[in-house]
Protein backbone atom coordinates (compact mmCIF):
# COMPACT_ATOMS: atom_id res chain seq x y z
CA UNK A 1 0.00 0.00 0.00
CA UNK A 2 1.47 3.41 -1.16
CA UNK A 3 0.16 6.76 0.71
CA UNK A 4 2.17 10.08 0.45
CA UNK A 5 3.22 11.48 3.23
CA UNK A 6 1.27 13.43 5.01
CA UNK A 7 -2.24 12.78 3.23
CA UNK A 8 -5.34 11.98 4.81
CA UNK A 9 -5.40 8.44 6.71
CA UNK A 10 -8.43 6.82 4.95
CA UNK A 11 -9.39 3.98 6.80
CA UNK A 12 -11.85 3.13 9.71
CA UNK A 13 -11.52 4.23 12.90
CA UNK A 14 -8.97 7.34 13.73
CA UNK A 15 -10.59 10.07 12.52
CA UNK A 16 -10.21 12.68 9.78
CA UNK A 17 -7.04 14.12 11.78
CA UNK A 18 -5.05 11.14 10.97
CA UNK A 19 -2.37 11.72 8.40
CA UNK A 20 -0.40 9.00 6.50
CA UNK A 21 3.86 8.97 7.21
CA UNK A 22 6.00 6.35 6.06
CA UNK A 23 3.34 4.30 3.38
CA UNK A 24 6.46 3.82 0.45
CA UNK A 25 6.57 2.18 -2.36
CA UNK A 26 9.07 1.55 -5.04
CA UNK A 27 7.19 2.38 -7.88
CA UNK A 28 6.98 6.36 -5.85
CA UNK A 29 9.58 9.25 -4.92
CA UNK A 30 10.22 9.68 -1.52
CA UNK A 31 12.32 12.15 0.54
CA UNK A 32 15.78 10.92 1.43
CA UNK A 33 18.27 12.54 4.08
CA UNK A 34 19.92 12.68 7.41
CA UNK A 35 17.75 11.50 10.56
CA UNK A 36 18.88 12.00 14.15
CA UNK A 37 19.98 8.77 16.34
CA UNK A 38 17.78 10.09 18.96
CA UNK A 39 15.08 9.68 16.24
CA UNK A 40 15.54 6.45 15.44
CA UNK A 41 16.07 5.43 18.73
CA UNK A 42 12.73 6.80 20.06
CA UNK A 43 10.89 5.46 17.16
CA UNK A 44 12.19 2.10 17.84
CA UNK A 45 11.61 2.27 21.37
CA UNK A 46 7.80 3.54 20.31
CA UNK A 47 7.58 0.15 18.15
CA UNK A 48 8.29 -2.39 20.79
CA UNK A 49 4.68 -2.79 21.65
CA UNK A 50 2.90 -0.28 19.15
CA UNK A 51 -0.85 0.64 20.44
CA UNK A 52 -3.56 0.42 17.84
CA UNK A 53 -7.36 -0.26 17.45
CA UNK A 54 -6.84 -0.91 13.85
CA UNK A 55 -6.25 -4.71 12.92
CA UNK A 56 -3.70 -4.78 9.99
CA UNK A 57 -4.20 -7.86 8.08
CA UNK A 58 -1.13 -9.80 6.47
CA UNK A 59 2.49 -8.76 6.55
CA UNK A 60 3.38 -5.35 5.27
CA UNK A 61 6.56 -6.30 2.73
CA UNK A 62 9.30 -3.90 1.88
CA UNK A 63 9.32 -3.34 -1.80
CA UNK A 64 12.63 -2.03 -2.02
CA UNK A 65 13.93 -4.98 -1.05
CA UNK A 66 13.81 -6.98 -4.28
CA UNK A 67 14.23 -10.70 -3.32
CA UNK A 68 13.43 -10.67 0.63
CA UNK A 69 10.45 -8.21 1.13
CA UNK A 70 12.85 -6.68 4.22
CA UNK A 71 13.54 -8.36 7.13
CA UNK A 72 10.66 -9.61 9.63
CA UNK A 73 12.81 -7.49 12.85
CA UNK A 74 14.83 -4.85 13.85
CA UNK A 75 16.86 -4.72 16.84
CA UNK A 76 18.59 -1.90 18.19
CA UNK A 77 20.24 -0.78 21.45
CA UNK A 78 18.53 -3.46 23.23
CA UNK A 79 15.03 -3.33 22.11
CA UNK A 80 13.81 -5.58 18.97
CA UNK A 81 10.93 -4.65 16.70
CA UNK A 82 8.61 -6.91 14.73
CA UNK A 83 8.57 -5.40 11.67
CA UNK A 84 5.32 -5.67 8.88
CA UNK A 85 2.72 -5.97 10.80
CA UNK A 86 1.93 -3.33 13.07
CA UNK A 87 1.12 0.11 13.06
CA UNK A 88 2.94 2.78 14.81
CA UNK A 89 0.26 5.77 15.76
CA UNK A 90 2.19 9.30 16.84
CA UNK A 91 -0.52 11.53 18.48
CA UNK A 92 0.44 14.96 18.80
CA UNK A 93 -2.21 18.29 19.96
CA UNK A 94 -3.44 18.71 15.96
CA UNK A 95 -2.87 15.60 14.67
CA UNK A 96 -2.30 11.79 14.66
CA UNK A 97 0.24 10.27 12.36
CA UNK A 98 -0.38 6.90 11.38
CA UNK A 99 3.31 4.77 10.20
CA UNK A 100 3.61 1.11 8.91
CA UNK A 101 6.36 -0.84 11.64
CA UNK A 102 8.36 -1.16 8.27
CA UNK A 103 9.40 2.58 8.51
CA UNK A 104 11.95 1.81 10.99
CA UNK A 105 13.42 -0.32 8.47
CA UNK A 106 13.29 2.61 5.52
CA UNK A 107 14.84 4.82 7.72
CA UNK A 108 17.29 2.45 8.54
CA UNK A 109 18.06 0.61 5.49
CA UNK A 110 16.51 3.16 2.74
CA UNK A 111 17.72 6.18 4.03
CA UNK A 112 14.50 7.55 4.31
CA UNK A 113 13.93 11.11 5.81
CA UNK A 114 10.08 11.40 7.01
CA UNK A 115 8.34 14.58 7.53
CA UNK A 116 10.22 17.08 10.13
CA UNK A 117 6.55 17.21 11.67
CA UNK A 118 6.46 14.01 11.98
CA UNK A 119 10.19 13.87 13.45
CA UNK A 120 8.95 16.25 15.93
CA UNK A 121 6.20 14.57 17.19
CA UNK A 122 8.17 11.33 17.54
CA UNK A 123 10.88 12.94 19.63
CA UNK A 124 7.53 14.57 21.77
CA UNK A 125 5.87 11.32 22.31
CA UNK A 126 5.01 10.04 25.88
CA UNK A 127 5.90 6.37 26.20
CA UNK A 128 3.47 3.92 24.18
CA UNK A 129 0.74 2.94 26.37
CA UNK A 130 1.27 5.38 29.25
CA UNK A 131 -1.69 8.01 30.44
CA UNK A 132 -0.61 10.66 28.51
CA UNK A 133 -0.02 8.52 25.64
CA UNK A 134 -3.53 6.74 25.50
CA UNK A 135 -5.14 10.74 26.66
CA UNK A 136 -3.69 12.21 23.73
CA UNK A 137 -5.26 9.32 21.61
CA UNK A 138 -8.22 10.18 22.79
CA UNK A 139 -8.62 14.00 22.76
CA UNK A 140 -8.79 12.92 18.97
CA UNK A 141 -12.10 10.84 19.14
CA UNK A 142 -10.36 7.81 19.24
CA UNK A 143 -11.26 4.30 21.35
CA UNK A 144 -9.87 0.95 21.53
CA UNK A 145 -12.69 -0.73 19.03
CA UNK A 146 -13.79 -4.52 19.17
CA UNK A 147 -12.50 -6.48 16.59
CA UNK A 148 -14.51 -7.32 13.06
CA UNK A 149 -16.59 -4.27 13.76
ZN1 LIG B 1 13.99 -2.86 2.49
Amino acid sequence: MFLEDLSTWQSQGLGNLAKAVGWLDSSHEYSMGHVSVDFFEKLVALLKNPWSPVVTAGRHRCSFCLFTGGPSDLSYAGDTVILGSSILIVPTNEALFVAPSMIAHYVDAHKYSPPTMFVQAVLNCPEMRSISYLRMIRAHGVEKRISGK
